[in-house]
Protein backbone atom coordinates (compact mmCIF):
# COMPACT_ATOMS: atom_id res chain seq x y z
CA UNK A 1 0.00 0.00 0.00
CA UNK A 2 1.32 3.38 -0.48
CA UNK A 3 -0.20 6.84 0.83
CA UNK A 4 0.39 10.36 0.43
CA UNK A 5 0.79 13.49 2.63
CA UNK A 6 1.28 17.34 1.53
CA UNK A 7 3.52 19.34 3.45
CA UNK A 8 2.79 22.68 2.75
CA UNK A 9 5.32 25.76 3.38
CA UNK A 10 4.60 27.97 6.33
CA UNK A 11 5.50 31.74 6.34
CA UNK A 12 5.37 34.37 9.77
CA UNK A 13 3.27 36.70 9.92
CA UNK A 14 4.68 38.06 12.60
CA UNK A 15 8.06 36.71 14.90
CA UNK A 16 8.30 38.27 17.79
CA UNK A 17 11.86 37.34 20.22
CA UNK A 18 10.98 37.82 24.19
CA UNK A 19 13.84 36.95 25.91
CA UNK A 20 16.28 34.22 26.27
CA UNK A 21 15.80 31.34 28.34
CA UNK A 22 17.37 29.91 30.96
CA UNK A 23 17.63 26.49 29.27
CA UNK A 24 18.82 28.46 25.99
CA UNK A 25 16.55 28.57 24.23
CA UNK A 26 14.52 31.85 22.86
CA UNK A 27 10.84 32.46 24.38
CA UNK A 28 9.24 33.36 20.95
CA UNK A 29 5.82 34.59 19.86
CA UNK A 30 4.60 33.72 16.18
CA UNK A 31 1.69 34.24 14.32
CA UNK A 32 2.44 31.27 11.33
CA UNK A 33 0.03 30.48 8.63
CA UNK A 34 0.32 27.88 5.34
CA UNK A 35 0.46 28.86 1.67
CA UNK A 36 0.15 26.51 -0.76
CA UNK A 37 3.37 25.33 -1.54
CA UNK A 38 4.12 22.35 -0.83
CA UNK A 39 6.22 19.33 -0.77
CA UNK A 40 4.73 16.01 -1.65
CA UNK A 41 5.32 12.76 0.16
CA UNK A 42 4.95 9.21 -0.85
CA UNK A 43 5.30 6.36 1.96
CA UNK A 44 5.32 2.56 1.13
CA UNK A 45 5.77 -0.28 4.02
CA UNK A 46 8.19 -2.37 3.93
CA UNK A 47 8.59 -5.68 5.35
CA UNK A 48 11.89 -5.19 6.87
CA UNK A 49 12.89 -3.21 9.55
CA UNK A 50 14.48 0.09 7.58
CA UNK A 51 14.08 3.32 6.82
CA UNK A 52 14.74 4.57 3.31
CA UNK A 53 14.50 7.91 1.65
CA UNK A 54 14.94 9.15 -1.76
CA UNK A 55 14.29 12.46 -3.08
CA UNK A 56 14.80 14.31 -6.60
CA UNK A 57 16.17 16.94 -4.55
CA UNK A 58 20.12 16.56 -4.75
CA UNK A 59 20.80 19.03 -1.98
CA UNK A 60 19.35 17.39 0.83
CA UNK A 61 20.60 15.06 3.24
CA UNK A 62 18.72 11.28 2.46
CA UNK A 63 20.45 9.56 5.55
CA UNK A 64 19.36 9.63 9.42
CA UNK A 65 20.10 13.79 8.90
CA UNK A 66 16.82 13.92 7.10
CA UNK A 67 13.71 15.81 9.33
CA UNK A 68 11.58 12.75 7.52
CA UNK A 69 13.96 10.15 8.14
CA UNK A 70 14.18 11.38 12.19
CA UNK A 71 10.19 10.86 11.97
CA UNK A 72 9.85 7.65 10.41
CA UNK A 73 12.63 6.31 13.37
CA UNK A 74 11.18 8.32 16.33
CA UNK A 75 7.39 6.72 15.77
CA UNK A 76 9.25 3.59 14.62
CA UNK A 77 10.89 3.19 18.01
CA UNK A 78 8.33 4.71 20.34
CA UNK A 79 5.39 2.62 19.43
CA UNK A 80 7.51 -0.95 18.54
CA UNK A 81 6.83 -0.77 14.47
CA UNK A 82 8.53 -3.91 13.07
CA UNK A 83 8.01 -2.86 9.76
CA UNK A 84 10.18 -0.19 7.91
CA UNK A 85 9.20 2.26 5.09
CA UNK A 86 10.23 3.52 1.99
CA UNK A 87 9.57 7.34 1.77
CA UNK A 88 10.35 9.56 -1.57
CA UNK A 89 10.26 13.11 -0.89
CA UNK A 90 8.98 15.31 -4.01
CA UNK A 91 10.59 18.59 -2.68
CA UNK A 92 9.21 22.25 -4.15
CA UNK A 93 9.48 24.31 -0.92
CA UNK A 94 13.03 25.90 -1.04
CA UNK A 95 16.06 24.41 1.07
CA UNK A 96 17.02 26.76 4.32
CA UNK A 97 14.84 29.14 3.22
CA UNK A 98 13.11 30.44 6.30
CA UNK A 99 9.52 28.51 4.80
CA UNK A 100 10.17 25.24 7.45
CA UNK A 101 10.16 22.89 4.64
CA UNK A 102 12.17 19.99 7.04
CA UNK A 103 9.65 20.28 9.27
CA UNK A 104 6.68 20.25 7.37
CA UNK A 105 7.90 16.88 6.10
CA UNK A 106 8.83 15.65 9.82
CA UNK A 107 4.85 16.21 10.34
CA UNK A 108 4.13 14.77 7.14
CA UNK A 109 5.71 11.49 7.57
CA UNK A 110 4.10 11.75 11.17
CA UNK A 111 0.44 12.40 9.95
CA UNK A 112 1.37 9.47 7.26
CA UNK A 113 2.96 6.86 8.80
CA UNK A 114 0.06 7.09 11.59
CA UNK A 115 -1.91 6.26 8.96
CA UNK A 116 0.62 3.93 7.39
CA UNK A 117 0.96 1.63 10.23
CA UNK A 118 -2.99 2.31 11.46
CA UNK A 119 -1.54 3.60 15.21
CA UNK A 120 -4.30 5.96 15.86
CA UNK A 121 -2.31 8.16 17.43
CA UNK A 122 -3.89 11.27 18.77
CA UNK A 123 -2.81 14.94 17.06
CA UNK A 124 -1.75 15.98 20.63
CA UNK A 125 0.16 12.86 20.65
CA UNK A 126 1.73 13.68 17.52
CA UNK A 127 2.44 17.16 17.96
CA UNK A 128 4.34 16.40 21.19
CA UNK A 129 6.84 13.96 18.93
CA UNK A 130 7.47 16.84 16.50
CA UNK A 131 8.00 19.28 19.12
CA UNK A 132 11.47 16.36 20.07
CA UNK A 133 11.75 17.11 16.20
CA UNK A 134 11.62 21.20 16.24
CA UNK A 135 9.79 23.90 17.23
CA UNK A 136 7.89 24.27 14.24
CA UNK A 137 6.76 20.21 13.88
CA UNK A 138 4.32 20.75 16.28
CA UNK A 139 2.46 23.11 14.30
CA UNK A 140 3.03 21.95 11.03
CA UNK A 141 1.07 18.88 12.42
CA UNK A 142 -1.89 20.59 12.19
CA UNK A 143 -1.57 23.55 9.76
CA UNK A 144 -4.08 26.33 9.94
CA UNK A 145 -3.09 29.21 11.36
CA UNK A 146 -2.18 29.81 15.27
CA UNK A 147 -0.11 32.03 17.48
CA UNK A 148 3.05 30.02 18.96
CA UNK A 149 4.81 30.99 22.12
CA UNK A 150 7.33 28.91 24.30
CA UNK A 151 10.50 27.76 21.74
CA UNK A 152 7.35 27.60 19.06
CA UNK A 153 5.71 24.10 20.32
CA UNK A 154 2.76 25.88 22.40
CA UNK A 155 0.35 26.59 20.07
CA UNK A 156 -2.82 28.14 19.94
CA UNK A 157 -4.85 28.15 16.95
CA UNK A 158 -6.91 31.00 15.40
CA UNK A 159 -9.04 31.78 12.16
CA UNK A 160 -7.52 32.33 9.08
CA UNK A 161 -6.53 35.40 7.66
CA UNK A 162 -8.32 37.67 4.94
CA UNK A 163 -7.44 35.64 1.84
CA UNK A 164 -4.91 37.12 -0.16
CA UNK A 165 -2.20 36.16 -2.60
CA UNK A 166 1.92 35.79 -1.88
CA UNK A 167 4.79 36.41 -3.12
CA UNK A 168 7.34 34.54 -2.68
CA UNK A 169 11.13 35.17 -3.32
CA UNK A 170 14.19 33.62 -2.09
CA UNK A 171 17.77 34.81 -3.02
CA UNK A 172 20.12 32.40 -4.16
CA UNK A 173 21.85 32.12 -0.37
CA UNK A 174 21.09 29.68 2.39
CA UNK A 175 20.96 30.77 5.94
CA UNK A 176 20.89 28.49 8.56
CA UNK A 177 18.27 29.39 12.03
CA UNK A 178 20.84 28.24 14.35
CA UNK A 179 23.35 31.28 13.21
CA UNK A 180 20.40 34.18 12.88
CA UNK A 181 19.24 32.99 16.50
CA UNK A 182 22.98 33.20 17.63
CA UNK A 183 23.83 36.65 16.54
CA UNK A 184 20.34 38.15 17.83
CA UNK A 185 20.76 40.15 21.08
CA UNK A 186 17.62 40.83 22.44
CA UNK A 187 17.75 43.45 24.68
CA UNK A 188 19.16 45.69 21.78
CA UNK A 189 15.51 44.85 19.57
CA UNK A 190 14.23 48.54 18.60
CA UNK A 191 10.81 47.62 18.32
CA UNK A 192 8.94 44.62 19.02
CA UNK A 193 6.02 44.06 16.45
CA UNK A 194 2.65 44.08 18.40
CA UNK A 195 0.70 40.50 18.24
CA UNK A 196 -2.25 42.18 19.72
CA UNK A 197 -2.59 44.34 16.22
CA UNK A 198 -1.84 41.67 14.45
CA UNK A 199 -4.79 39.31 16.20
CA UNK A 200 -7.38 42.36 16.12
CA UNK A 201 -6.28 42.65 11.96
CA UNK A 202 -6.63 39.05 11.66
CA UNK A 203 -10.28 38.64 13.82
CA UNK A 204 -11.84 41.80 11.91
CA UNK A 205 -10.52 40.65 8.79
CA UNK A 206 -8.89 43.94 7.85
CA UNK A 207 -6.30 43.22 4.78
CA UNK A 208 -4.10 46.81 5.29
CA UNK A 209 -4.31 46.26 9.00
CA UNK A 210 -2.85 42.97 9.16
CA UNK A 211 -0.16 43.92 6.42
CA UNK A 212 0.78 46.92 8.77
CA UNK A 213 0.86 45.26 11.76
CA UNK A 214 3.74 42.34 10.17
CA UNK A 215 6.79 42.41 11.98
CA UNK A 216 10.03 39.96 12.31
CA UNK A 217 12.61 41.08 14.68
CA UNK A 218 14.90 38.50 13.11
CA UNK A 219 14.68 40.73 9.81
CA UNK A 220 17.25 43.21 11.11
CA UNK A 221 19.93 40.44 11.81
CA UNK A 222 19.64 38.68 8.75
CA UNK A 223 19.58 42.00 6.61
CA UNK A 224 22.67 42.68 8.60
CA UNK A 225 24.43 40.15 7.06
CA UNK A 226 22.93 39.09 3.89
CA UNK A 227 21.86 42.85 1.96
CA UNK A 228 20.19 41.56 -0.81
CA UNK A 229 17.12 40.37 1.37
CA UNK A 230 16.74 44.12 2.14
CA UNK A 231 16.59 44.79 -2.20
CA UNK A 232 14.19 42.07 -2.62
CA UNK A 233 11.52 43.62 0.08
CA UNK A 234 12.32 47.13 -0.75
CA UNK A 235 11.62 45.51 -4.67
CA UNK A 236 8.10 44.09 -4.03
CA UNK A 237 6.79 46.87 -2.12
CA UNK A 238 8.49 49.19 -4.61
CA UNK A 239 6.50 46.85 -7.42
CA UNK A 240 3.19 47.33 -5.45
CA UNK A 241 3.12 44.28 -2.49
CA UNK A 242 0.56 45.30 0.01
CA UNK A 243 3.15 44.36 2.70
CA UNK A 244 6.40 42.45 2.53
CA UNK A 245 8.67 41.06 5.06
CA UNK A 246 10.88 38.48 5.45
CA UNK A 247 9.76 35.19 6.82
CA UNK A 248 11.34 32.81 9.55
CA UNK A 249 15.31 33.18 9.80
CA UNK A 250 15.15 33.98 5.80
CA UNK A 251 16.25 34.54 3.50
CA UNK A 252 13.06 34.11 1.56
CA UNK A 253 11.03 37.18 1.51
CA UNK A 254 6.90 36.99 1.01
CA UNK A 255 4.67 39.44 0.01
CA UNK A 256 1.16 39.97 0.45
CA UNK A 257 -0.86 41.17 -2.39
CA UNK A 258 -4.90 41.54 -2.18
CA UNK A 259 -5.70 42.71 -6.08
CA UNK A 260 -4.48 39.48 -8.77
CA UNK A 261 -4.45 42.25 -11.25
CA UNK A 262 -1.04 43.17 -9.57
CA UNK A 263 0.43 39.75 -9.07
CA UNK A 264 1.86 39.60 -12.87
CA UNK A 265 4.16 43.02 -12.44
CA UNK A 266 5.46 41.73 -8.78
CA UNK A 267 6.08 38.30 -10.34
CA UNK A 268 7.84 39.43 -13.59
CA UNK A 269 9.64 42.07 -12.10
CA UNK A 270 11.29 40.22 -9.02
CA UNK A 271 12.23 36.84 -11.80
CA UNK A 272 14.68 39.90 -13.17
CA UNK A 273 16.87 39.10 -10.32
CA UNK A 274 15.36 36.25 -8.49
CA UNK A 275 15.29 32.57 -9.61
CA UNK A 276 13.33 31.33 -7.32
CA UNK A 277 10.08 32.69 -7.20
CA UNK A 278 6.22 32.10 -6.75
CA UNK A 279 3.01 33.06 -6.85
CA UNK A 280 0.65 30.84 -4.39
CA UNK A 281 -2.11 31.66 -2.10
CA UNK A 282 -2.92 31.13 1.40
CA UNK A 283 -4.28 27.87 2.83
CA UNK A 284 -7.60 28.42 4.17
P1 LIG B 1 13.86 26.21 9.78
O1 LIG B 1 13.49 27.66 9.87
O2 LIG B 1 12.93 25.29 10.54
O3 LIG B 1 15.32 25.92 10.01
P2 LIG B 1 14.08 26.33 6.97
O4 LIG B 1 12.90 26.45 6.07
O5 LIG B 1 14.89 27.57 7.13
O6 LIG B 1 13.55 25.79 8.32
P3 LIG B 1 14.74 23.74 5.93
O7 LIG B 1 14.37 23.78 4.50
O8 LIG B 1 13.84 23.01 6.85
O9 LIG B 1 15.03 25.21 6.48
O10 LIG B 1 16.24 23.16 6.00
C1 LIG B 1 17.05 23.34 7.13
C2 LIG B 1 18.15 22.28 7.12
O11 LIG B 1 17.56 21.00 7.36
C3 LIG B 1 18.93 22.18 5.83
O12 LIG B 1 20.26 22.35 6.14
C4 LIG B 1 18.68 20.77 5.31
O13 LIG B 1 19.84 20.17 4.84
C5 LIG B 1 18.14 20.02 6.52
N1 LIG B 1 17.05 19.05 6.21
C6 LIG B 1 16.84 17.89 6.83
N2 LIG B 1 15.76 17.26 6.35
C7 LIG B 1 15.26 18.05 5.38
C8 LIG B 1 14.13 17.94 4.53
N3 LIG B 1 13.31 16.89 4.55
N4 LIG B 1 13.90 18.94 3.67
C9 LIG B 1 14.71 20.02 3.67
N5 LIG B 1 15.79 20.17 4.44
C10 LIG B 1 16.07 19.20 5.31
Amino acid sequence: MKIYEKAPAKINLLLDVLHKRDDGYHEVEMVMTMVDLADRLEMQELPRDTIIISSQAGYIPLDEKNLAFQAAKLIKERYDVASGVYIHLDKRIPVAAGLAGGSSDAAAALRGLNRLWKLNIPTEELQKLGAELGSDVPFCVTGGTAVARGRGEVLEPIEGPPQCWVILAKPPIHVSTQEIYGRLNVGAIERHPSTADMLRAIREKRFADMCGAMGNVLEDITIRHYPEVRQIKECMLRLGADGAMMSGSGPTVFGLVQKQSKLARIYNGLRGFCKDVYAVRLLP
